[in-house]
């Protein structure tokens, strides 16, 4: 079986499993515990923290641990906007995970804010100029994903945050597609504050962290005991942040090392568009993740051909995975005019271990099953 569903998740890395098992057994204890026990504990967050933050290039203060993307994109949209309330107006694309735009949702409901969603083109860009257009003086927010979970497109998120910035805002980004494959530190993306997953980079499901620039205020969400600096009461999850500081500080390690891995997603782009016509391309052609691949098939159903490629031993999805069940088209793809072609979608997302071999192989696959479809539906 060939696994192409990265961006859904990931196995944990043996020397994640390695590097928590202690704090699973042995060094069990509480990092609020004033006790040896408990020191021990705090030690492996704050190494875990210091970790996390040398990659970003930020202060071991602003990083918060959390259970994942989705906490750490409620908690920057909402806790930052709340406690910085020089206004009452965000601004976030239309092509944002669910976790952003509920969370903006909730501001606009509960608290009286209003949000201006930006418009993407066709490749799924949010320019800044798009962004720039409306801002305004009372603009508390904005938030930009780095990397589109679905079609991967790169957004070009230093100038979007110039703008935010030239009006006095603060800049988001949700980086959880990202982190692994792209320069995430936060000085070269210009965001005050950054979201990332651990299980899209081989830590366990369930971690993941908030990572802020400077001195900023942020409202907690979850009230408490007041760990991670009053910023998110709960015991935390000490073994999870050792893991997730082994597994990040590993991914950004590969792709410093591993070489321009693009070359190898063109490859894989140019053979599926060979062996099958009917293949579009969905998201920009070059400024996207070097691991995603992703395409709307002309009259073919994209559940078909997931299940017709699974059945010949390769696993891939037609989108966001993050909602389970969902049937109704994919907000990304309206959003990119794609409305009559967003049920034929689907996504080839891999990481550094996946060779160029395995996916031409892919791609030949690929085109022995659209073939196979094609000649049933005849
Ligand atoms: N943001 C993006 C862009 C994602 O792709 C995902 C999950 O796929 C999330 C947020 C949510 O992350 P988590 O699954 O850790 O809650």
């Amino acid at each position: 079986m060939i696994y192409l569903d990265a961006a859904a998740t990931t196995p944990v890395r043996r020397e994640a499993v390695e590097a928590m098992w202690p704090f699973l057994t042995s060094e069990f204890g509480n990092p609020s515990s004033v006790h040896a026990v408990g020191e021990s504990a705090a030690g492996a967050l704050a190494a875990a923290r210091r970790t996390v933050a040398r990659v970003f290039e930020v202060r071991a203060t602003g990083v918060v641990f959390t259970s994942g993307g989705t906490e750490a994109d409620n908690l920057a949209v909402k806790g930052l906007s709340l406690a910085n309330p020089r206004g009452r107006h965000l601004v976030v694309s239309a092509v944002e995970h669910e976790a952003v735009l509920r969370s903006t949702e909730y501001l606009e409901r509960f608290h009286g804010f209003e949000v201006s969603v930006v418009p993407v083109d066709d490749h799924g860009v949010v320019s800044a100029a798009a962004v720039g257009a409306v801002l305004r003086e009372d603009t508390t927010l904005v938030s930009v994903m780095h990397a589109n979970n679905e079609v991967g497109t790169v957004q070009p998120i230093a100038g979007i945050a110039r703008a935010a910035h030239a009006v006095g805002a603060l800049m988001h980004t949700d980086a959880v597609q990202s982190v692994g494959q792209l320069d995430t530190r936060l000085g070269e993306l210009g965001v005050d504050a950054l979201s990332f997953s651990g299980h899209k980079l081989g830590a366990p499901k369930g971690t993941g962290a908030l990572v802020l620039r400077g001195r900023l205020d942020l409202e907690p969400l979850v009230h408490g005991g007041g760990q991670e600096n009053g910023r998110r009461s709960g015991t935390e999850s000490v073994a999870g942040a050792v893991a997730l500081a082994t597994a990040v500080n590993l991914a950004d390690g590969e792709r410093l090392t591993m070489g321009d891995r693009r070359a190898i997603r063109d490859d894989f782009i140019a053979a599926v568009r060979a062996v099958s016509p009917g293949a579009r391309l969905t998201g920009h052609p070059s400024e996207r993740l070097p691991g995603n691949a992703s395409f709307v098939f002309d009259g073919l159903g994209g559940e078909t051909i997931l299940l017709e490629l699974e059945s010949r031993g390769v696993v891939s999805s037609s989108g966001s995975a993050c909602a389970a069940g969902r049937t109704e088209p994919s907000h990304v793809l309206l959003a990119m005019g794609l409305e009559a072609d967003a049920d034929s979608a689907v996504r080839f997302t891999w990481g550094p271990t996946t060779t160029r071999d395995e996916l031409l192989a892919v791609a030949r696959t690929v085109g022995d099953a659209t073939t196979a479809l094609r000649t049933l539906a005849r």
